[in-house]
């Protein structure tokens, strides 16, 4: 099979090699189509904090399950996604029900081969056939769907809140989609791009707005009584600092964006306005069943993916995500 192995940072080569071999409870899906994520970004030039070279990337991905033993008979044949994590199953977190943060968590496309590949390796309980009603594209978006599921459900009550998000990418989008659909209240996006922006107010946000045309702080005290909980979708200290300063006391600043490098954080003002500053690593099952529902009901939500690559270019496919010339938001490679 043929699969775009990232030999070192920016460093693509296309190779054979054997399909993967199948162990007891795996499955092999043949990939249809692989979204590139922002942590694959980071990953390809090295600066991933937990991926390193070599290493097959592709963790968001669609395809059909093809072969499989004969436990895995009703799946042949179906089109799938997969929740991407290789988890232990014994560790207190896995037992606890909270296995996107297993002691030995490894993920597809991470520290495990992934679906830059025609052919992946997975956990036969990982795999989720896809309902008729979601076509290829709307499927290979659950991966970062159920990211932001997994964000707004760390919020125990985030019916009728006021929340800023920072950060209108992929993952800032399809936390809009996640919080409409858990009953927010007003949705404030943030973002450098009016294109984004006007994506996020389709998408549900009551207002987008561009801190180089306008002074956030201004304009929140003016239109907004608080802001309940910030959703930080970048991953730089100044939009973590951004949530901080905005949120209201006893609120929420929740953190999706990876980190490249250290961040200086105004502890001062977590203490004093006693907010809850709260991680977000990945998904469990229920977060995946919950963001297929919620897909079924923004079908529009494939409006995302910008642009499209066979896998032989995946070199071109990070470079039109890394230029932003032409705005891209999610770039898929298909096989
Ligand atoms: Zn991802
Ligand atoms: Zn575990």
């Amino acid at each position: 099979m043929l699969q775009a192995n990232l030999k070192s940072p920016r460093q693509f080569a296309l190779e054979r090699v054997e399909k993967p071999k199948l162990e007891e409870g795996q499955i092999l899906v043949k990939v249809k189509q692989t979204g590139i994520c922002g942590s694959d970004i980071h990953a390809f030039n090295g600066k991933h904090p937990f991926i390193s070279c070599p290493i097959v990337l592709g963790h968001e991905f669609v395809g059909t399950a093809a072969e499989g033993g004969p436990a895995s008979s009703q799946l042949l044949g179906k089109r799938v996604t997969v929740l991407p994590s290789l988890v232990c199953g014994t560790c207190y977190n896995c037992r606890i029900g909270r296995f996107n943060i297993c002691e030995n968590l490894k993920v597809i496309g991470a520290q495990a081969p992934g679906a830059f590949a025609e052919y992946v390796r997975v956990p036969e309980e990982m795999v989720f056939v896809l309902p008729s009603s979601l076509d290829w594209d709307q499927g290979v978006l659950i991966e970062p769907l159920a990211v932001a599921v997994h964000a707004v459900r760390r919020i125990a009550r985030i019916g009728g809140q006021s929340v800023l998000v920072l950060g209108a990418g992929t993952i800032g989008l399809m936390v809009i989609a996640a919080l409409r659909a858990y009953g927010a209240g007003q949705i404030i996006a943030v973002d450098l791009s009016e294109n984004r922006l006007r994506l996020a107010e389709e998408l549900g946000a009551d207002a987008g707005l561009n801190p180089k045309g306008a002074d956030l702080e201004t304009w929140l005290e003016k239109e907004v009584v608080r802001i309940d909980s910030s959703f930080e979708c970048v991953g730089l200290a100044e939009t973590v600092n951004q949530g901080i300063k905005f949120t209201y006391k006893g609120g929420n600043v929740v953190v999706l964006g990876v980190f490249e490098e250290n961040a200086s954080i105004e502890m001062g003002l977590v203490q004093d306005k006693e907010l809850n500053l709260l991680g977000t690593l990945m998904y469990t099952k229920e977060d995946y069943y919950e963001a297929i529902r919620i897909m079924g009901l923004n079908p529009g939500l494939s409006r995302l993916i910008t642009h499209r690559f066979p896998l032989r270019q995946a070199a071109q496919a990070f470079a039109v995500l890394e230029d932003q010339k032409e705005e891209a938001l999610k770039v898929v490679l298909e096989l």
